[in-house]
Parts: structure tokens; sequence; C-alpha cells
């Protein structure tokens, strides 16, 4: 069921028209339902019933203090990579024992406010953040729970910019030289080495890569426990793909299936930690039409949402479905590319498409937006960082509100030597 659907002629995100939103919001500004994203958690929620397993939500793909709100009180813990996701995750309301810390380059003062705060499990992706780790958590005169996160070098068959999982990219300790790094890891007497953890990529379609990442680490497993290591969790990590245009993703149960069959008798706490699966479908970009510019090949219908409100298309070719707000009955179309205000090529948000002809003050929607669109929204042209909404049923509240231009600048000095701007 989508949550996004026309009513009289009109879109409406659950019970409340995009074009009310827009009236008091102004435009553009990404919209999230909070059905979509409890239906989303739902999915999750079942699967894992009778598993040992829980299922931590990887923030960064949309962390809203709303958003993570609502999660957490659904009973999701948080993956962060950040201090700063930290501080947002408890701001949320998560419990410091649900949070999963994971990341590749975590500072020493980062892993130190992680540890302060008490979070649940750190995973470690290197022999230095190992002896750092340790260091940190000997001053505090701490242990720290540790997972360390391998790669299992498969390929995850995602776009080049977000597969983890193959040995040339950055992400985890090889696969190969996993047991050398659990061999330090017991060494060192400030952590307690609780699992291990991988994350193979994202917007995952296939459930192979899962297969076969799964009965590489479970081999791995077996040596290490061989080595005299105890291995308690095994942390999945997330990359469950979405619908954005005709893909298949495949259903929470069916994945489950998967997992529960390759980790059959390991006898590990599994952890799930899905980001984009749970936020993806649940949000749209709601933008108006500023002006439509003919030319020879095709038409710009330029918008006033732009690559900084939504750089995934720019960032790795993705492509968003777009719909017209209010319903079109005409069968016309126009070969157009959609674009923003931005002074780059590279500004676009579809290329090529026949849409039904758009003009100015036209809302459109981009769809499939709720993942890695807000949280990777930048200020650049000045334009202020896109505001978010919240739709419950026939409410809805701005849960991040748009900055004026003042309230960007002021946070801006001049240098001492520079002389007061006479006014
Ligand atoms: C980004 C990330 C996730 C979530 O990935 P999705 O594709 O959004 O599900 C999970 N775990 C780790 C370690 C990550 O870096």
């Amino acid at each position: 069921m989508s949550f996004f659907a026309y009513k009289n002629g009109e879109m409406h995100a659950e019970g409340v028209a995009l074009a009310t939103i827009a009236a008091q919001v102004g435009t553009p500004f990404y919209c999230y339902s909070a059905a979509a994203l409890r239906a989303a958690w739902k999915e999750f929620a079942d699967g894992i019933k009778g598993m040992n397993a829980s299922v931590c939500y990887a923030m960064k793909a949309n962390s809203n203090l709303a958003v993570i709100r609502l999660f957490g009180e659904l009973g999701a813990g948080a993956d962060i990579v950040s201090a700063g996701e930290m501080r947002r995750a408890l701001a949320a309301g998560i419990p410091a024992k649900r949070i999963i810390y994971s990341g590749v380059g975590k500072k020493a003062s980062e892993l130190m406010a992680a540890l302060q705060a008490g979070v649940g499990q750190i995973n470690v992706e290197s022999s230095a953040e190992l002896e750092t780790l340790n260091a940190v958590a000997t001053q505090l005169g701490v242990t720290a729970d540790i997972t360390i996160r391998v790669n299992p070098d498969v390929d995850a068959g995602t776009h080049a910019k977000i597969t983890t999982g193959r040995k040339e990219n950055k992400f985890g300790i090889d696969i190969d030289l996993a047991r050398e790094a659990f061999a330090l890891a017991s060494r060192l007497p400030n952590l307690r080495v609780v699992g291990v953890a991988m994350h193979i990529g994202s917007q995952l379609t296939s459930l192979a890569p899962y297969r076969s990442a799964i009965a590489r680490v479970r081999a791995l497993i077996g040596q290490l426990r061989a080595d005299g290591h105890t291995i308690d969790r095994f942390d999945i990590g997330g990359g469950l793909g979405i619908v954005y245009a005709d893909e298949q993703p495949p259903s929470i149960a069916d994945f489950m299936a998967v997992v529960a069959k390759e980790t059959a008798g390991l006898g590990c706490e599994l952890t799930f930690e899905p980001g984009r699966r749970l936020v993806g479908e649940a949000g749209v970009l709601v933008s108006e039409v500023i002006l439509v510019k003919p030319g020879v090949s095709k038409t710009f219908v330029i918008v006033d949402a732009a690559m900084n409100d939504l750089i995934r298309p720019t960032l790795y070719e993705a492509w968003h479905d777009i719909l017209p707000v209010r319903e079109r009955q005409d069968t016309a179309t126009i070969h157009c590319d959609i674009v923003g205000p931005i002074c780059e090529s590279g500004d676009y948000l579809a290329q090529n498409r026949d849409l039904a002809p758009l003009a100015a003050g036209d809302l459109i929607m981009i769809r499939s937006a709720g993942a890695y669109g807000a949280v990777m929204a930048s200020a650049y042209n000045s334009r202020p960082l896109v505001p978010e909404v919240m739709v419950d049923g026939t409410r809805f509240a701005v849960t991040r509100p748009r900055l004026t231009i003042d309230e960007m600048i002021s946070a801006e000095r001049f240098p001492p030597w520079m002389e007061p701007i006479k006014s």
C-alpha cells in the first residue's frame, strides 16, 4: 500500500494534501509519512519474531529527530557513524545501550564520547582503531564491547559508490586478515570481543550477496572460536534495497528466511542495521516549478528544489520517479529535464523524462526521497537547508524548519582586522 496517493485529484501524504503543506511551509520541503515509517519497521519486527535478533536503525539514512524517535519508540536501537549522530540518537531518546557505533575513521575524541555515554557496541574496522579504542578505554577505566567488522569480499551488485564489501573498498578488515585482528583485540585488556560485523553495500536487490557473505563470515566464526574467541553476536549490517523505478527488492520475510537458514545452529545473537529500507519510500521531496524553458532537443523544467536539496541523481546517477501533485487526466507529455536553479550542469533531479506538461507554479513530488535525501542536503548557493515535515494521519508538523537567510549568515564572523561595515 502506498502512503502517498491521489485523492480527489490531489496528491496526499496519508490524510494531508501536499498542496496544503506547501501553502503553509513553502517549497521545497521533504515530507515523511509516519504510517509508512511504522509499516517499514513492522516488516522488520515481524521478520525477526522468534529469532534472537535486534534491529538498529542506521540513522545516517535520515537523522531527523522525529524519525529517530518514532523508530526508538517502536523498539529500535541506532547504528551511528559519528559522535554527532550519537548526540542525535540520545536526544531522540534511544538508550545508549541500544546504540552501535560503526565507521571506518572514528577519532579518539569520538570514541571517548561513545564510551562515556555507554554505547552498547563499537564495530571496529582496523587494527589502528583497536589500539586507539583500547587506549581510550584504559584512560576511562572501562571495558569496551566490540565486534570487528570484516570485509567478506563479495560483490553486492549495486552502484560503485554504494558497494562496501569488496576488497578494494575501504570498509572493514579484509576477511583474510581477520584472525590477526581478533588475536590483537584479545591481547588488548580493555576490549571485550563480543562478535563479528559485516555490511556489504546499499540498495541491494538480490539476496545472493547476503547468502555468500554470511557463508564466508560463518566459516570465519568457526575459525575464530577454534582460536579461542567468544563470538556471541553477528551483526549482518544493512543494505536492503527499495523501489525507485522498477526494482524488485526482496521482502523482509524472504531476507530473514535466508539469514535464518544461513545462520542456523550458529548460536549467535543477530543484529540488523537497515537504513534506506526503513525510510526511503516513506519520504518525498515536494518542489514548485519556477519556469519552463523550451529548447531545441528538450524542455528544461526549472524547479525550486536542486542538487543541494537532493544530491542522489548527481552523485549516484539515481533515478527518482516524479509526479505532478495535481493529478493529470490528459495523456500529453513533454520531453524534459527537471533541473534546479544552481549554477552547475550537474544540478538536475531527472533527465530525459516524458512528463505531463508543467507550468510555473505547479507542484511536483519526487518519490522515494526519504533516505539519503535531507541528510545530504547543503546550503550551496546560500539556499537554506531544506525543511522537513512529518505527516501522521490527518496531522502534520514541521520537524526541521527552514532557516532564514539572517539565521544562516549570523553564524559567520568577520576577522577582527576588517573594519566594521558602514551602514
Ligand atoms: C550505511 C550503513 C548501513 C545502512 O545502509 P542502508 O543501505 O541504508 O541500509 C548499515 N550499516 C552500516 C555500517 C552502514 O555504514
